[in-house]
């Protein structure tokens, strides 16, 4: 196991540049997601790292092995990095074990050794009593897990992921999302994964890295990006918040401010971050959805509305429904027991610790 350090990269396909000056690390033991919108060049940066893409500028050490450096590349199979594809590239004429074994025959290993490790890594990945299948005959989770063996039983220094669930069924990934970062944990895997589905990314990463059009725009704890997003963008893309326009009337150091929305709605809130502070001026609020809480009539806490519900849909525990406060239309999701009826006035309550100001148009 190794750390991952990326410093200054950057991929051009002739005047298509892919990634721009994307600096990061991954830390020994650690799980990092690269997110991020189709196109935005996470997979570019993955397949560099692994060296099956050539950089055109910039370094990628791994430990204190230099893998790139300024369009210079080591060739993939010396830099001690495995990765598992979207596709599960599980070679169909050769048994499971054939297809685990792949990389240790390569490197010669005793054929003890190569037995000891494949019976290991097929009982990590749940996969005991199949050593003896073909690739054809195996489901599509099932072939995930053998390309997940595959990757492991080398023990490579950095394990890289793209997309490696978006093939399988939504129940099945659900069960593999936690039973993939379980394996990580339990080997301690330095581990890169690249996904466009931000609840991937939420629930299995360590740290996510957020990226648009090439460049990091965010990076931090899944919780991080969830409570201090520091753009529209971030705020859209984790977690999917209303936000509306406002205006600031106050704002204080410990990043409190007093913001309106249109129609004049005052509501309190807070800046994402200490440098975006200011005390007048537009700025964007974010409300997400699960904040917005309905409490009984007449309730005057801080940050309570009367809203009118325009349209209510059915998600099973809740319900979501469009609500009018003031000029803004907000998507709240509520309790599905006693839902509110369309036309109907109801009395919302936002925390303001709920209420994220971000301070760009
Ligand atoms: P997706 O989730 O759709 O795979 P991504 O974020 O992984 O998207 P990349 O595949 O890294 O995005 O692509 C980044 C940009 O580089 C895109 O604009 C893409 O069209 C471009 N690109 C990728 N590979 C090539 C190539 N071989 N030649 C030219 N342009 C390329």
């Amino acid at each position: 196991m190794a750390k991952l350090r990326v410093e200054d990269l950057v991929v051009a396909y002739g005047a298509v540049v892919a990634v721009r000056d994307v600096s990061f690390t991954v830390e020994d033991g650690e799980f990092v997601s690269l997110l991020g919108p189709s196109g935005c060049g996470k997979t570019t940066t993955l397949r560099c790292i692994a060296g099956l893409e050539g950089s055109s500028g910039g370094t990628i050490h791994l430990g204190d092995a230099l893998m790139a450096a300024d369009g210079r590349d080591v060739p993939p199979d010396k830099r001690g990095i495995n990765m598992v594809f979207q596709s599960y590239a599980v070679w169909p004429h050769m048994s499971v074990f054939e297809n685990v074994a792949y990389g240790l025959r390569i490197r010669r290993e005793p054929t003890a050794d190569v037995e000891r490790k494949v019976g290991e890594a097929l009982k990590l990945v749940g996969l005991d009593g199949f050593a003896d299948r073909y690739g054809t005959e195996l489901s599509g989770g099932q072939q995930q897990r053998v390309a997940l063996a595959r990757a492991v039983v080398t023990s490579p220094r950095l394990l890289l992921f793209d997309e490696p669930l978006s093939n399988l069924d939504a129940g099945l990934r659900d069960r593999m999302r936690f039973e993939l970062v379980e394996l990580q944990r339990r080997l301690g895997q330095t581990s890169l994964y690249v996904t466009h589905d931000q609840s991937e990314a939420m629930l299995m990463s360590d740290r996510i890295i957020l990226m648009k059009d090439g460049r990091i725009v965010q990076s931090g704890t899944p919780r991080d990006l969830y409570e201090r997003p520091a753009s529209r963008f971030a705020a859209e893309f984790i977690g999917n918040a209303n936000i509306a326009e406002a205006t600031v009337i106050r704002s204080a150091r410990d990043r409190t401010a007093l913001a309106a929305l249109p129609g004049n709605i005052a509501v309190e809130g807070h800046f994402s971050r200490s440098e975006d502070i200011r005390s007048s001026g537009s700025v964007l609020a974010c409300i997400r959805a699960e904040s917005i809480a309905r409490v009984p009539p007449g309730g005057a806490d801080l940050n309570t509305f009367d809203a009118r519900v325009e349209s209510v849909g059915f998600l099973g525990p809740q319900v979501t429904c469009t609500l009018k406060l003031g000029e803004v239309t907000l998507r709240a999701e509520l309790p599905a027991r006693n839902p509110p009826s369309v036309g109907e006035s109801i009395r919302i309550r936002i925390a303001p610790e709920d209420v994220i100001i971000i301070s760009e148009q």
